[in-house]
C-alpha cells in the first residue's frame, strides 16, 4: 500500500509539471497563432474596384516573362478609348510609404474613363514593398479611409523592397545607371531604372516598367509620389528635359486653380530614378509628382494610422513656425485628402497640356473628381462601394 501511494505521489510530482507545460505550450501556440495571422496579413492586398471604363488588367510579365510567380509581379490595368490617342503610364506605390500616390492611383483606376488614348495604371509599382512595413518606425500597418458605404482600409508599406524576397544587400549599390549608392538603395524601385533583366528582383520589376514602356509605346510616363514636409522637392512636377513644355504648361494651369507646384529639373547626373531613366532609356516625356506628407517625415511627434490620413502633427507646426519647411503647414496639418486631390489635378492638368501641345497624342478622359470635390466630400466619396455593399 504504502508503495502504491508513493508511486501515486510520484505519478502526481511527475504531472504536475508536465501538465504546467502544456498549458505553457498552448499559451505560446495560441498567442504565436494570432501574431503569425498579424503578420501574415500584412502581405493581404487589399481589393481594388475599377470603373466600368476598365478595357484590361494584365500582369507586368506579361511584358517580362521573368517576373511570373514572383512577389515583383503587379497588375497593369488598362484603360483604352475608342479613338487613337496618346498613350500614358501611370504608376503609383513606387514608394508604398507615400500613401497619397498609391491611393491616387486607386482613385484613378476607380472613376477613369477613357474616350481618346490609352493609359495604363500600376497601382504597386513596388508590389513586395507593399508587404512589410520600413523598420523601427513604428509605423501603422494600414489606414482606413472613410466612405459612404463604410471603412476602406489600405496598406501602408516600406519605401524599400521587402528583404525577405531580396536579400542580403550590397555595402554599395551600383545602380543600372552606374550611380553608387547605400546599400538598402538596392531594394528602391526609384533608384532601379533602366532594370536589369538578370539583375536583383527590384531591378527586373523595373525592367519590366521599360518593357511595357517600349512595347506600348508610352509617349508621357507619370510617377505619384509624396516626401516629407522638410523636404526641398516639395509639392512639385519633377520633369525630364523632353517634358519641360509639358510641366510649364501644367504647373500654369494648376496655379490657375490655386495649386502651387513646384517645377524641378530631373538632375541629369542623378541616375535610376524614372523621371531620369524613362527618358534617357526609352525617350518618352517623363514627370514624377510629389506631395507633403507628414507621416513618413523625420520631425513627426507619434506615427499613427490618423496622422497618415488627417496629416496634422504639432511638431510640425513648430517647423514651420521656425521657417523649416518648404510648404506651409498649419494646425489644420496637410490631409490625404488635399494631397490626393493635388496628384489628381497634377494628372489632369499633364494630360490637358499633351492635347495642347501635341493634338496628335491627346488623351481624352472623363470621370475624374475635381479637387474641389475630393477636398470638400473627402477621397472616400469616389472610392466604389463593394459588390452588393450598403449603398
Ligand atoms: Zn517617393
Amino acid at each position: 500500500m504504502s508503495s502504491a501511494k508513493t508511486d501515486k505521489r510520484g505519478k502526481r510530482r511527475a504531472s504536475s509539471p508536465l501538465f504546467g507545460l502544456v498549458i505553457i505550450l498552448a499559451l505560446l501556440a495560441t498567442a504565436g497563432f494570432f501574431a503569425a495571422r498579424d503578420f501574415l496579413s500584412m502581405r493581404a492586398e487589399e481589393p481594388i474596384r475599377p470603373s466600368a471604363g476598365l478595357t484590361s488588367i494584365r500582369p507586368l510579365s506579361s511584358y517580362f516573362p521573368a517576373l511570373a510567380g514572383t512577389p515583383g509581379d503587379t497588375d497593369v490595368y488598362v484603360f483604352k478609348g475608342r479613338e487613337e490617342g496618346g498613350r500614358v503610364l501611370i504608376l503609383g506605390g513606387t514608394h508604398p510609404n507615400e500613401p497619397a500616390g498609391y491611393v491616387s492611383a486607386v482613385v484613378l483606376i476607380e472613376n477613369l474613363r477613357v474616350d481618346r488614348g490609352t493609359i495604363f495604371i500600376i497601382p504597386r509599382a513596388n508590389r513586395s514593398g507593399f508587404t512589410h512595413s520600413d523598420p523601427q518606425e513604428a509605423s501603422p500597418q494600414r489606414y482606413a479611409i472613410e466612405t459612404p458605404s463604410g471603412r476602406r482600409f489600405f496598406r501602408l508599406g516600406s519605401r524599400v523592397t521587402n528583404p525577405v524576397h531580396q536579400w542580403p544587400d550590397p555595402t554599395i549599390y551600383v545602380n543600372p545607371g552606374g550611380q553608387a549608392l547605400a546599400g538598402i538603395e538596392a531594394r528602391n524601385l526609384n533608384r532601379a531604372y533602366p532594370g536589369r533583366p538578370r539583375g536583383n528582383l527590384t531591378e527586373r520589376v523595373a525592367f519590366g516598367v521599360m518593357e511595357l514602356i517600349r512595347r506600348e509605346r508610352i509617349g508621357l510616363g507619370l510617377d505619384l509620389h509624396e516626401s516629407a514636409p522638410e523636404y526641398p522637392v516639395i509639392n512639385a512636377l519633377v520633369f525630364n528635359e523632353a517634358a519641360a513644355d509639358l510641366a510649364a504648361t501644367a504647373q500654369m494651369s494648376l496655379q490657375d486653380q490655386g495649386l502651387d507646384f513646384r517645377l524641378e529639373a530631373s538632375p541629369p547626373n542623378l541616375r535610376g530614378l524614372s523621371h531620369r531613366e524613362w527618358g534617357e532609356a526609352a525617350g518618352i516625356k517623363a514627370v514624377l509628382i510629389e506631395t507633403p506628407n507628414a507621416s513618413h517625415g523625420r520631425l513627426k511627434g507619434r506615427p499613427s494610422a490618423s496622422l497618415v490620413v488627417d496629416g496634422r502633427d504639432k511638431f510640425y507646426v513648430r517647423a514651420a513656425g521656425l521657417g523649416r519647411l518648404y510648404v506651409p503647414f498649419g494646425p489644420e496639418g496637410i490631409p490625404l485628402r488635399d494631397r490626393v486631390a493635388r496628384h489628381l489635378a497634377g494628372v489632369a492638368a499633364l494630360l490637358a497640356g499633351l492635347a495642347d501641345l501635341e493634338p496628335e497624342n491627346a488623351v481624352g478622359i472623363s470621370g475624374l473628381p475635381d479637387p474641389d470635390g475630393i477636398r470638400a466630400g473627402g477621397v472616400g466619396a469616389f472610392l466604389r462601394r463593394p459588390p452588393g455593399g450598403r449603398p
